[in-house]
């Protein structure tokens, strides 16, 4: 496999019932596609995963309505460890930037 490279990708949700919000971080492996394109493939916990925009369930209300946006800084930058409570932090960040 040539051209291959992987990244880090964090997804962060926000649930419109309750309005939970969290994150998840993602592996993201890219490879050379043999045509010309780029094939990816998403990882969590070293297990390949669904897209992190598919399908996903409020851990507290189980409600499947959910926002769902990928961080900017989370493309070309490890992301640092978070402490508790920086997640909030980060979404009313992400909520300036994007004028919501
Ligand atoms: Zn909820």
């Amino acid at each position: 496999m040539h051209d291959a490279w992987s990244s880090h990708e964090v997804w962060v949700y926000e649930c419109e019932a309750c309005g939970t919000t969290w994150n998840e971080k993602f592996k993201v492996r890219h490879y050379d596609d043999g045509h010309g394109g780029e094939a990816t493939v998403y990882e969590r916990g070293g297990q390949r995963c669904m897209t992190p925009w598919f399908d996903h369930v409020c851990p507290r209300c189980q409600s499947q309505n959910v926002k769902v946006f990928s961080t900017p800084l989370g493309r070309h930058t490890e992301v640092p460890v978070a402490r508790d409570g920086s997640d909030i932090a980060m979404v009313f960040h992400l909520r300036r930037l994007h004028a919501w």
